[in-house]
């Protein structure tokens, strides 16, 4: 874009936002063009931050009559480079001043955010109504409701409450042609044709911009209880989980599981973090069940573990004996992501698989990782109950970080085809970003890329929404 055009174009964003929201100086847009792993470094014309809905739209307008593209941006802790802009042609659009909580209708149990609040502040909200929202994950203390929206979050209580295309019931969004779509209705019932607002979630800012949402909010649990086990195999951990389902009408809310390769990190690199339990084992669960007053949970999970004891399905179990105890055993979880950044390098892999086949993909490949490469250390976690595998490789203890980073795709390909092996998915709950848009050409029926193409150009023609994130270029 020429100077004198480029700065006309800055001064008309200038004028709907105010100039104390619009940055074009390097130190100041610095932030928002690096992303939690710090695998891109990104690039901007310009970072401008409204604070209504209405700013959006003539944000958005002023961008498309001058054909520059936009990255939607509201807490930037996705992890596959999705809210980072890559050329100094686009504009960061962060959302984070739309932070209101426009409504709560305990009567209804719902309540409409706007895309800039923090997770934690909406359940925060909930809570204060004495209701749940359920969308839980280390980062909701920075992560906003629209960026969840965005990449479709998951975390740790999906296996009861759902992801968050499953606590979402309608939305305001901004189209790349500055229209308004508003349904915030959010009719349990409503068949008038196709499900418009299921295409904006998980669509990673690429069909247009979420400006507020409406969430379905939950009873809030009376009792809370949370275990941590030791297991020699997966698979009695999946038996064990589909049985206290069974037996406690599903309320188990959330089922960790952790190699004790991420426990131990965990527990090297958290100040304060204690091991719940002294035994040693390959694997740990974390089991989490909650229910109302009536239930006699306390009673259930108590004979159900002792029996797994007795049977020997578990080596050692630990009830939290108060709610800071679960809590103590949600921090260590918890801090396994952040831990795993002090011990070198790491290569991710954020899986998913038909639960029932979970164990035995771990059993075929963590073999040929350690073929490929002896002393690569393992450091497997993530939502068992979802069949969800944060399946990530640290490097060996002696290895040049670059020298093992340089082995990223290698890793990718053969960990990727084993899921694929398996019939799982590449990406659970983190999209796909920049990190995986190659990926996907190879695991997504051709079918299904095409179709998304098409919804793609149908929806964005010029493709100013997030461009060069989600799809492949061919
Ligand atoms: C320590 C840690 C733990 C994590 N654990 C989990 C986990 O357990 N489960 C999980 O699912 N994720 C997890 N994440 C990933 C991340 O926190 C989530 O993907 C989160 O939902 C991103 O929210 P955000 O506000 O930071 O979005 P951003 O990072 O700002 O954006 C994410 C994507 O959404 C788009 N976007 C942002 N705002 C909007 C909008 N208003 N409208 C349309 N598109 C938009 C962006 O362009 C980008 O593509 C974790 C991240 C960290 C750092």
């Amino acid at each position: 874009m020429p100077s004198t055009t480029n700065s006309l174009f800055l001064n008309q964003l200038g004028s709907i936002v105010g100039a104390d929201h619009l940055f074009t100086d390097a130190d100041k847009l610095q932030p928002s063009l690096t992303e939690p792993r710090g695998l891109y470094q990104g690039s901007a014309m310009a970072l401008v931050r409204p604070a209504t809905a209405g700013e959006v739209v003539n944000i958005v307008k002023t961008c498309a009559a001058a054909g520059v593209p936009m990255v939607p941006q509201s807490g930037n802790t996705s992890l596959c480079g999705g809210a980072t802009a890559m050329s100094s042609q686009t504009i960061v659009l962060n959302l984070s001043r739309l932070t209101q909580i426009r409504q709560l209708d305990s009567t209804a149990n719902s309540l409409v955010a706007e895309a800039g609040c923090i997770i934690a502040n909406i359940q925060q909200a909930a809570s204060e109504a004495g209701r749940l929202f359920p969308l839980s994950f280390a980062a909701d203390g920075s992560a906003m409701i629209g960026g969840a929206i965005g990449t479709n979050a998951g975390g740790t209580n999906v296996l009861r409450y759902g992801n968050t295309r499953e606590l979402v019931s309608g939305l305001e969004v901004v189209l790349a042609n500055g229209d308004l779509l508003d349904d915030l209705r959010g009719l349990r019932k409503d068949n008038t044709g196709y499900d418009l607002t299921n295409l904006f979630i998980g669509a990673e800012g690429t069909l247009g911009i979420v400006t507020a949402a409406k969430l379905k909010l939950f009873a809030a649990p009376a009792q809370c209880h949370t275990a941590w086990l030791a297991i020699d195999q997966i698979s009695a951990g999946i038996d064990l989980l589909s049985d206290l389902q069974q037996l406690s009408d599903g309320a188990v809310s959330g089922c960790e599981l952790m190699s004790s390769t991420s426990l131990q990190f965990a527990l090297r690199h958290q100040p304060g973090a204690r091991a719940p339990m002294t035994t040693q084992a390959p694997w740990y669960l974390l089991l989490e069940l909650t229910a109302s007053d009536h239930f006699p949970l306390a009673s259930l999970l108590e004979k159900r573990l002792s029996q797994a004891l007795d049977d020997g399905q578990v080596r050692d179990v630990v009830i939290a004996q108060s709610l800071q105890q679960g809590e103590d055993f949600w921090a260590i979880r918890e801090a396994i992501s952040a831990a795993q950044k002090h011990e070198g390098g790491s290569i991710k892999h954020d899986i998913a698989l038909p639960i029932q086949r979970l164990a035995k993909f771990v059993d075929a490949t963590l073999p040929l990782l350690g073929q490929k490469l002896t002393d690569i250390r393992p450091c497997i976690f993530g939502h068992l109950g979802d069949g969800n595998l944060h399946f990530n490789l640290s490097q060996p203890v002696e290895m040049e970080t670059s020298e093992f980073l340089a082995q990223w795709s290698e890793f990718n390909r053969l960990v990727h085809d084993q899921v694929d092996k398996f019939g799982g998915s590449i990406s659970a709950e983190h999209g796909i970003g920049q990190l995986k848009r190659e990926e996907l050409v190879r695991y997504k029926s051709p079918v299904a890329l095409q179709l998304m193409r098409q919804i793609k150009r149908a929806l964005d023609p010029d493709d100013l929404m997030n461009p060069g994130k989600l799809l492949p270029d061919k």
